[in-house]
Parts: C-alpha cells; structure tokens; sequence
C-alpha cells in the first residue's frame, strides 16, 4: 500500500465518516505557492476554491509569513481576553472603519459558526427575542443556532433550534410562483412575503433577519440586487435588525462591493466573517453597531478567538487586500471567467446555468435529458478538472452546482488557464453524459460543506 493510500485508510478509521473528502481518490496537499498547490504525488493544481475559501492572497505570501514570524518570534502566542493584545485593536479599527456600521465594534472568533453565534447572541438579547428570520437554502453553520438558521437541510443534520426560525424565499427564484417575473416584480413579492410572514407568524418581536448576500454552500445562488434594500426596508419599520453573512462574500471578493451586501446598497447592523481574512489562519468575527456589542452583558461567546498569530496573518492579509486593490482585481478577473463560461455554456446541454459576481462563480449542471440536478455530472466536472490540474467546490441543495472562489490575487493567465481548463473539462463530461447517459439527482447528503 502507497504511503497516500495508508493514510486514507488511516483517515477513513480515526475520523469521522461524515468529513467526506473530495474526489475518489482524495488528495493529500503537501505544497503551496502563489495561487499553486501540489499532492503527494507530485501532481501540481491551479486552485480555483483554496481548502474552502480559505486563502484570498493563495499561498505562502511574504507579507503574511513575515507578519507571522514576527509574532512568533516575541514568544507571544496565547490566546486572550484578559490581556490588551495590539494585534487585534489593529485588525478591530480596520474592520469598524471599512464595515460602514456607524460606531462599529468588533469581536473575533475562530470560525463563521462562532461569528454567527455571536451574531445572533447580539440581537437576541438587543430584541429580547428568540424569533429570528433566515434564508431558505442558506448555510451559517453546524452549532444549534447556526444551523437553525440553516435552510439548507441536506447540509445539516439537525433540524432542532434553540431560535424560533421562519424562513424567506430571496436566492430560490426558480419556483413556480415566480416564473416571467421582472426583478422589480420578484423583489416586491419577496418584500410582500416578508410582511406576511412577520404579521401572521411573528407579530412582530423579531430578533434579526440573518442571510448570505450570495448564498456559499447553496450554489452561489443569487437574489437580485436590491433584494436586501426592500427587505431592509420592511425590517426598519419593526426595528429588526439585519446581520449580514459575509463570510463567503467579503473583503471584495464580489468585485462590485467590499461587501457582498454593497451590491444591495444596504448597511447592516451587524456583518459576520470568517475564513479568507487569516489567509488560511483561523480567524472570524463579527462587527456589529457598538450599542449592540455593548449590550451583551457577559462576556463573548469564547475566551479563545483573536490569537495573536492568526492576529498578524489577518492584518497582513487585509492591508494586501486593501494596498493592492484586489477588489478591482475580482472584479476584472471574474468578469472574464464568467463571460467566459457564459459564453461557452450554450455548447454544452449539460449546463443549466453559470452565475457569479467577480471571483465566485458557479456552474450548475442538470440532466440533459430530464433537466434534472445532476450531482454525477458535477461530481464528474469536479473529477475532469482535477486531472486537467485545476481545484474547484461542489455545492447547491442537490450537489450539483461547481462552484470556485479563486485567491483574489488570480493573475490573467491564471484566469485564463482556468477557463480553458473548465472549458475542456466541460467537453469531456458532456461526451460522456451523451454516450453514458448520465444524470439523476437525489438531495444531496455528504458532508464537505463549506
Ligand atoms: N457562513 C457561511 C456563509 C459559510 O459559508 C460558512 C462555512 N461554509 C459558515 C458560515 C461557517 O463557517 P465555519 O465553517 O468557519 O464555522
């Protein structure tokens, strides 16, 4: 048995079955630089989705990796609410200043799920309720409350909630009801929908509306802009509040706002993030209107977030983000990967649809014959890829959409390799989706969200 082999047999007996690993013959990552990661085996990828979102810089960046020397050589590594720790003042003062929340104050954890957490600790006591609005087929998380307001059941285990949770159409525009809709039309019946749903199922003390301006695990599944501006609207007018669940969709990745929720032209009361802002250090956190903070009377939800090492990698990360204009970057690169795509999909009947807003994007595929979800088709795409040397995701209700989120730093022709690797993998699954007949959907039910 190959070394690679002995420890998936090693994986597969001290952890969980439920921590599914990509791909049929999972890969075991051993090295990283730029936008580039190489297995075990010598093989070298392009990666179009870093572990899960989890790298906006790529790799070994020198900026990151002398910040976080730096920490280290002082000795300086515990973690603390006790001390005064200069590093997360720093990253707590760029994140008020760029989250657009008048006197924002911030709280770091360790993941989005804590972020989340925190959130919703926020505005229930603030509301002195535990009724919350969410999101169908929206993702925040496995705790009880992230998950209860997880609307996307075929990625969660539990269905029990400590909150009392009612769930709003936004990103599911695909039904019925909906169909020839204007924009104008959708969101006004959503708006509708949300009045309704506070008048008749809440009467009103409702804590927060918590949702994702792009919807991450749900396929990149988008509401049109200004969706969250109606929303904030019915929101106001029972002092609501609205978190906003960026941990997918911040720091610029979207390329038309800093936020995912700049696209709806809305200020939120309180923006949760995670993942891509350490550069693959843990760090989340959640920056919210300080009388909300403030509010909270105990201490936060953990004693353990705002290491100071993840501290420097955050701060390092978000000055590159910030020095660079990466955001202009997601921007320019996305645009062309998607036009790419959407241009190239009508060749391929295997293709429901390709969506996206700078550097996250999807490619949703359906049975050619039946126009069903397919999730072997995109577990195939994801397959074809892999040997082409490019790294993607797998989401949607149904595991069938592929979706990417590329390092912020993508150059032109990485977007380009990209692209054409997509492209070319597109082909070969659609050969044999044709010649094999390949196709069927089930809800789908591993594990690996992200
Ligand atoms: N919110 C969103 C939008 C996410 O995509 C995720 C992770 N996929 C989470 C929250 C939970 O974050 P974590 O896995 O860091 O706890």
């Amino acid at each position: 048995m190959s070394e690679h082999a002995n420890l998936l047999r090693r994986h597969r007996a001290v952890m969980p079955s439920w921590m599914a690993l990509n791909y049929t013959d999972p890969i075991e990552i051993v090295g990283a630089k730029g936008n580039r990661v190489t297995d075990a085996e010598g093989n070298g990828y392009l990666d179009f989705f870093t572990g899960i979102l989890t790298n906006m810089l790529g790799y070994d960046v020198p900026e990151v990796r002398d910040a976080v020397e730096r920490q280290l050589a002082t000795g300086v590594v515990h973690t603390s609410t006790a001390y005064l720790l200069r590093g997360q003042v720093e990253l707590a003062e760029k994140i008020a200043r760029l989250s657009g929340i008048p006197d924002a104050k911030v709280f770091f954890t360790n993941s989005g799920t804590e972020a989340n957490e925190t959130a919703l600790l926020l505005a229930a006591y603030a509301r002195r309720s535990g009724q919350v609005l969410a999101m169908r087929q929206s993702y925040h998380g496995r705790s009880f409350a992230a998950a209860g307001v997880t609307g996307n059941r075929a990625w969660t285990n539990v269905s029990f909630s400590p909150l009392d949770v009612h769930f709003l159409h936004g990103a599911d525009r695909h039904l019925p009801q909906f169909a020839g809709m204007t924009d104008e039309q959708y969101i006004d019946a959503c708006a509708q929908d949300l009045r309704h749903v506070i008048a008749t199922a809440t009467g009103g003390d409702v804590a927060a509306l918590i949702a994702e301006p792009i919807q991450g695990v749900g396929g990149f599944t988008m509401p049109p802009d200004g969706l969250f501006a109606a929303y904030k609207r019915v929101l106001d007018e029972f002092g609501i509040l609205f978190v906003s669940d960026e941990v997918q969709t911040g720091w610029g990745r979207t390329g038309q706002g800093f936020w995912g929720i700049d696209n709806h032209g809305v200020t939120p009361d309180a923006i949760t993030f995670a993942k891509g802002l350490g550069n693959g250090f843990a760090v989340g956190g959640v920056v919210a209107r300080g009388d909300l903070m403030d509010g909270l009377h105990a201490v936060g939800i953990s004693t353990f977030g705002g290491n100071p090492v993840s501290m420097a990698a955050a701060n390092a990360t978000l000055d590159h983000v910030l020095d660079h204009d990466l955001q202009a970057n997601a921007a320019r690169q996305g645009a062309t990967i998607i036009g790419g795509l959407a241009a190239a999909a009508g060749r391929f009947p295997v293709v429901k649809d390709v969506r996206g807003k700078g550097l996250m994007f999807a490619i949703e595929l359906a049975d050619p014959g039946t126009g069903e979800p397919s999730p072997p088709l995109a577990a195939a795409l994801m397959e074809a890829a892999r040997e082409r040397g490019l790294l993607v995701g797998k989401g949607g209700l149904y595991g069938n959409v592929v979706r990417m989120a590329p390092p912020m730093t993508l150059t032109d022709d990485e977007a380009a390799e990209g692209l054409g690797i997509l492209i070319a993998s597109l082909e070969a699954v659609s050969d044999t989706a044709v010649a094999g007949g390949r196709g069927g959907s089930s809800p789908h039910k591993d594990g690996a969200a992200g």
